[in-house]
């Protein structure tokens, strides 16, 4: 938390040399559970109904600024923002999915496939993930199969992650599933190349930016939201006063082939 606070006065000093924002470009929003106690998770994973209330409430005050999109590759027209929710969380059917559904904000959930077919909490079974991907506004991508880090794994399982996924949640949705968000933003170029051999045509990264027109769109950048994010820092987030932050993660596309 006191890291945070220091990352946020940062961030603050960040806005005041950036000039005025926010540009044409998408930026992807990244939540996880929204409700759900995860006892030792040090990351910030879950967020509060109440303050995630809240920032739906914020963004959606933004509309003048910013149209909501699905996520998808950046158009040049207007500055856009999208949310997605990795892992699964039964919460976001519960807790996530009807606000956004009353206020007409489009969403698409990672899920990952081996934690469906389990269907034990926190995350959705079967019947949670067809309810959830009938709502009006709601897409449903792959996570993998089994929630590992990408690049570490050999060509086989590789594809067994990318397109197996692909293939269950194809199956029981009966719905094409064509975007993919990379476990702990574990992506290279082989791995990239793969997701769009298996298929895909969108993939989610978690290295913070916009993504202007022209970015690949099997990397997109994508912002993660924490717990402990209030609307200061979310507001300093959407306009981009984070990004500084993404050093955590290479930028994939910046790899030579
Ligand atoms: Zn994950």
């Amino acid at each position: 938390m006191s890291l945070h606070r220091l990352y946020r006065g940062f961030s603050r000093l960040c806005g005041l040399a950036q000039g005025p924002l926010p540009k044409p470009g998408l930026r992807a929003l990244l939540y996880h559970a929204v409700g759900t106690p995860l006892p030792g998770e040090p990351c910030g994973t879950s967020i509060s109904a109440g303050l995630f209330a809240r920032h739906i409430e914020h963004l959606d005050s933004l509309r003048n600024v910013f149209k909501f999109r699905h996520f998808a590759a950046p158009g040049s027209d207007s500055p856009c923002l999208a949310l997605t929710f990795d892992d699964g969380y039964r919460d976001v059917l519960a807790a996530a999915a009807p606000l956004l559904a009353v206020r007409g904000i489009p969403f698409t959930m990672f899920v990952v496939s081996d934690f469906i077919l389990r269907g034990a909490a926190p995350y959705l079974d079967e019947a949670g993930l067809k309810e959830l991907a009938r709502l009006s506004g709601a897409r449903i991508g792959s996570h993998g199969k089994t929630h590992r880090p990408l690049t570490a794994l050999g060509d086989a399982e590789l594809r067994e992650e990318l397109a197996g996924s692909r293939k269950f949640l194809e199956d029981l949705l009966g719905l094409p599933v064509t975007s993919i968000s990379y476990p702990y933003g574990s992506v290279d170029r082989r791995v990239r190349d793969a997701a769009q051999e298996a298929g895909y045509v969108l993939g989610g990264t978690s290295r913070y930016g916009l993504n202007l027109p022209g970015r690949d769109p099997l990397l997109l950048c994508r912002t993660e939201i924490v717990a402990w994010d209030e609307i200061e820092d979310l507001e300093l987030k959407v306009k981009g006063r984070w990004d500084w932050y993404r050093f955590r993660h290479p930028d994939p596309a910046a790899q030579n082939r």
